[in-house]
């Protein structure tokens, strides 16, 4: 795969082009503000997840799969921040939000320990097709950066998927489980 993709060369250059903005509400980045301006950074509705013993994640996977821990950084809201950065980070190539996030909740999860001895960070890969489309996984960069604060392996390649499913936005929820 090539790892000079024109729509990477071109976002490089409209990023010098063009002021940097907030990729939750699109205000201008001041100095020392990266990616989420900080009213946004301070209104991102972070789950809390981690402080709980027992949390929604976990709740879901009762009876089906049998995990040790479950974990999420924020809530999706229909409109809102969130939903904005999502949206820039897997459509809109702005792949280094991922980063971003990684990197924050691997530091909320490293200072807390709610999950010790990690060995190894999986992706959930993208169907290759998807893949070449958008030019990269969305997961990439925030797999890393988990993996660097719990000072564990990052390994693709583990999981891979076989079928190439349309988006699950378009799909219900059950289906989605399945
Ligand atoms: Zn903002």
């Amino acid at each position: 795969m090539t790892h000079f993709k024109l729509t990477n060369i071109l976002n490089d250059v409209n990023n010098i082009l063009l002021p940097t903005v907030c990729f939750g509400c699109n205000a201008r980045l001041y100095r020392g503000e990266k990616t989420i301006c900080t009213v946004c950074r301070n209104q991102l509705p972070l789950t809390d997840d981690n402080y709980n013993e027992e949390n929604s994640i976990d709740r879901i996977f009762y009876g089906r799969v049998n995990i040790k821990k479950a974990n999420s950084l924020l809530f999706f809201t229909k409109n809102g921040i969130v939903k904005n950065i999502i949206h820039h980070l897997k459509y809109k190539n702005q792949e280094q939000i991922g980063e971003f996030l990684g990197n924050w909740f691997g530091e909320i999860i490293k200072n807390d320990g709610s999950l010790n001895n990690i060995d190894i960070v999986i992706p959930v890969p993208l169907h290759k097709k998807r893949l070449k489309k958008r030019g990269y996984n969305q997961v990439t960069l925030f797999g890393q950066q988990l993996a660097y604060h719990l000072n564990a392996d990052y390994a693709e390649g583990i999981l891979i998927k076989t079928s190439n499913t349309k988006t699950q936005t378009k799909k219900g929820r059950i289906y989605r489980w399945q």
